[in-house]
């Protein structure tokens, strides 16, 4: 029987959110979400049919003609509304997170938060969609911009940041007058969807915001529809690659954030007790599912010595549930997805790494059934191995050195992914020379996660994105809107008389 068939029955079902209407997916084919830390099944997720699909982009569709003419000001009261609902509500929410995507509560809590701060930055919409004007470019002639919406837009998310990513997408795409229609991750869809019900609540129209629960299928129909102008995409670089084409050759505007592989490089001059505990917090925080995670260190000269402090750093760390207080490092998506990091693990071990702490199969008391790997270090990695090769995204830190500062910024250079990078260091010539020289698109230094606020936007590069422009930020304003430019000369018969000068020219 195929594993989308065999769910349970007697569980709540994920509704499909289609214009205004949280309904029942009329869909054979469900999935179990599933509380990583204890196996349990939490809920079934269906995936959609294509007349679910179809009817999803036809309310945004219908719902484009009112609300692309919404003033201004009614928008941004919409999220300024939202925004104190997420904050009264973020308790509730981020034990959702926690039951369905196992990260810790006050990683849950981070999660909500970080979508927040994009929630507000949508408040202030009439700021960023400004457009620009120019008086007189010609006689009597004046020129300006219009930042239009675009219509339909769609966003695919990843498990991972299951409250943080669809906030980084449908409220400033419909803050800047688009309808939406969002796909979640089927591994955790749950706090997205209580996330949308707040926003109806805070008093987003109906058909503006619609939701469809899905795989493949899903997201393939939304690469084609000939109704949906933008998509945004966050989750694996093999999923976006094909997103990216799929969605481009179909005529629409594609921006797809995925996979990497960040490098923290560690100069000894640094200040080690911060660096250590930075390094420790970005590797195995969140099990190290997060795009940004430092999941490759470069030791530089003689910080290779710190290689014991870092491992017992790494030891120290409690694995347990989420939920449960003390908790450092929780468990995994998925019981594939443990199974994959156990494999790669074993696949370092082959390839000749050194395992300076092996987190496979930690003991749990009384979650004997939940999706555990401990913290894990390897020392002795090389460009090669798959364990440097690949995105474990779970617990593993990979280590490797370097003899200068230029050899490890040659390194970095030489890895495909752009995602993020932090150089640990107390000299400002070093670090100015790394921001310099690095061939990524988001550098921390001495900060090891270096993920930008929305007043800025994330960019990461290379393998790492597909698309010009990231979400959130002025970027994004930019993605869902077309600007329009116009370019007008009125003329003044009234005080011209006769004399009106039909020779204005714009040169
Ligand atoms: P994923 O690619 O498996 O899934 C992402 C989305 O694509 C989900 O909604 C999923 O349902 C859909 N999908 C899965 N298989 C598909 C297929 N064959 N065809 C079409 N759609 C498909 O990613 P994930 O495992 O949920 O998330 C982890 C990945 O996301 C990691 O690689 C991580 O680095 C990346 N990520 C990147 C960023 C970033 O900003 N760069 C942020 C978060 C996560």
């Amino acid at each position: 029987m195929n594993e989308l068939h065999r769910v349970a029955t007697d569980v709540a079902t994920v509704k499909l959110l289609i214009d205004g209407e949280f309904v029942e997916s009329a869909t054979s084919e469900w999935r179990e979400v599933v509380d990583p830390a204890t196996g349990a099944v939490l809920a079934r997720v269906p995936f959609a049919t294509a007349g679910e699909v179809e009817a999803a982009v036809a309310a945004a569709q219908r719902a484009f003609a009112t609300w692309r003419r919404t003033p201004i000001g009614a928008r941004a009261r919409i999220f300024l509304k939202y925004q104190q609902l997420i904050r009264a509500h973020m308790g509730e929410l981020a034990a959702i997170l926690t039951a369905e995507q196992g990260k810790t509560l006050a990683d849950a809590e981070g999660d909500v938060f970080r979508g927040l701060e994009v929630v507000e930055h949508a408040a202030a919409i009439g700021n960023l969609q400004l457009g620009e004007y120019a008086h007189n470019v010609a006689g009597g002639v004046d020129t300006y911009t219009l930042l239009q919406p675009l219509g339909v837009c769609a966003g695919i998310t990843p498990f991972n940041f299951p409250a943080m990513i669809p906030l980084w997408m449908f409220p400033m795409a419909i803050a800047t007058g688009n309808t939406f229609v969002l796909k979640p991750s089927e591994q955790d869809p749950m706090v997205t969807m209580r996330l949308v019900e707040l926003a109806l609540e805070a008093g987003i129209p109906k058909g503006v915001l619609n939701v469809v629960h899905g795989g493949a299928d899903v997201v393939n129909a939304i690469c084609d529809h000939p109704d949906i102008r933008a998509v945004s995409f966050v989750g694996s670089t093999r999923v976006g690659t094909h997103v990216y084409r799929r969605a481009s050759t179909a005529g629409k505007r594609v921006q797809c954030m995925m996979g990497a592989k960040n490098h923290a490089v560690v100069l000894p001059d640094a200040s080690k007790a911060q660096t250590l505990d930075a390094l420790a917090g970005a590797a195995f925080g969140a099990a190290g599912q997060r795009c940004m995670a430092a999941s490759t260190a470069v030791l530089v000269g003689e910080a290779r010595a710190w290689i014991p402090e870092l491992v017992e750093k790494a030891r120290a760390l409690k694995v347990g549930a989420g939920g449960e207080p003390g908790t450092d490092v929780g468990p995994v998506i998925s019981c594939a997805a443990r199974e994959r990091i156990e494999g790669l693990i074993a696949s370092g071990v082959e390839q000749g790494a050194r395992l300076e702490l092996d987190g496979r199969h930690p003991a749990v008391p009384g979650y004997e059934s939940g999706h555990f790997v401990g913290p894990t270090v390897f020392s002795g990695v090389k460009p090669g191995m798959r364990i440097y090769d690949e995105e474990i995204f779970g617990p593993v830190l990979v280590i490797l050195e370097a003899d200068t500062l230029d050899a490890a910024i040659a390194l970095v250079n030489a890895n495909p992914n752009g995602n993020g990078t932090a150089v640990f260091t107390q000299s400002g010539a070093a670090a100015r020379r790394f921001q310099e020289e690095i061939d990524v698109g988001q550098v921390g230094i001495n900060v090891p996660i270096p993920v930008p606020v929305p007043l800025f936007s994330f960019t990461g590069s290379r393998a790492s994105k597909l698309g010009d422009l990231g979400p959130y930020g002025k970027q994004v304003v930019t993605f869902y809107t077309q600007t329009k430019t116009v370019t007008a000369r009125w003329f003044d018969e009234a005080s011209a008389g006769h004399g009106v000068n039909t020779t204005i020219s714009l040169r």
